[in-house]
């Protein structure tokens, strides 16, 4: 996957106006006809040395920072598309936050508090795995939850899901005129190959600590996620804050795919290394004749 070339892999599960999108249109075992798989992790490989390269830049840079969301049913991947991709990555440039049911704490401040407190600095890549969007989603699926946030009663009403769209949208508005992009990706996987990882998971000791009986439990809402996902692209996918529904059945497509949206991304930002000015350069000179002067 050379730079500048990245994007073709990615742009087809772009999603930057989600009014006409629907989840039926993207076939969690799409490979866009790649059948060569080895060709795929060659272009990864290639893909995963260009994301680091971009990256120094962004941090040397030190304006612009990129904001990563995953989102995605268990088993879907995200930990493993995160690691794999990431994995050229210098990890001083990069901070992975991972969201999980809220605490005490959290669940008395807004919903947006406790990720607003974990977003990347300038210079650097963050990613959420898991995020505000759980909102709009588990919350959603399991109302129940809304209880728990102790809003006002007056403010909950049938177009709660509505109104947390549009703060979202202006919320990664505000982001993006921060100088910090925010790319979103689902990593849509069929209810029929998350049986078959849960089953792998239950025969393999290894892998026994990924397995909770709950997530199990959540394939009974299987639709009801379904439409949750679906209307949230609808109602958050803009143009500076695309989503990417990522086909998740097959996990080396998945990195594939994500890793071009990244490098897409950054691509974007026009990355440079810092310019030296005169004074910098005399300053750099002088240095280097007083350690070439020096005995040891
Ligand atoms: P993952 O499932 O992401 O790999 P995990 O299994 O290590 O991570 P879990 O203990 O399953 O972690 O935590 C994730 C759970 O937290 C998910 O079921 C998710 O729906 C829930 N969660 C995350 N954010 C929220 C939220 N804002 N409100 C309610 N539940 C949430
Ligand atoms: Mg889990």
């Amino acid at each position: 996957m050379k730079k500048g070339r990245a994007g073709k892999f990615a742009r087809p599960y772009r999603i930057d106006d989600g009014e006409h999108f629907r989840l039926k249109d993207i076939d969690p075992a799409d490979t866009a006809g790649i059948d060569d798989k080895k060709a795929a992790r060659e272009a990864l490989e290639a893909g995963i040395l260009a994301l680091a390269e971009m990256q120094e830049r962004l941090y040397a840079q030190d304006r612009r920072a990129l904001l990563l969301i995953f989102q995605a049913m268990d088993a879907a991947g995200k930990d493993g598309a995160i690691k794999h991709v990431m994995s050229g990555v210098n990890p001083q440039g990069c901070q992975v936050y991972s969201f999980k049911a809220p605490s005490a704490e959290e669940l008395d401040h807004d919903y947006l508090w406790r990720t607003s407190r974990s977003l990347p600095e300038r210079g650097r890549i963050g990613i959420f795995n898991r995020s505000y969007y759980e909102e709009v989603l588990v919350v959603r699926v399991h109302p129940e939850m809304l209880e728990r946030q102790h809003l006002p009663p007056s403010l909950v009403t049938k177009d709660i899901w509505k109104e947390r769209y549009r703060d979202i949208r202006s919320f990664e508005r505000y982001l993006d005129s921060n100088g910090i992009a925010v790319r979103k990706f689902f990593l849509h996987v069929s209810k029929g190959e998350q049986k078959k990882r849960f089953l792998e998971r239950l025969d393999n000791p290894d892998k026994y600590w990924k397995f909770s009986a709950s997530d199990a439990r959540e394939r009974r809402f299987w639709k009801d996620y379904m439409s949750a996902y679906e209307d949230m692209i609808r109602g958050t996918a803009t143009p500076r804050a695309p989503w990417y529904v990522v086909p998740a059945d097959n996990k080396w497509f998945t990195r594939v795919v994500v890793a071009a949206a990244i490098i897409d991304a950054l691509e974007e930002m026009d990355l440079k290394f810092p310019k030296v000015d005169k004074a910098r350069r005399t300053e750099m000179k002088a240095a280097k004749a007083e350690l070439l002067g020096q005995k040891s």
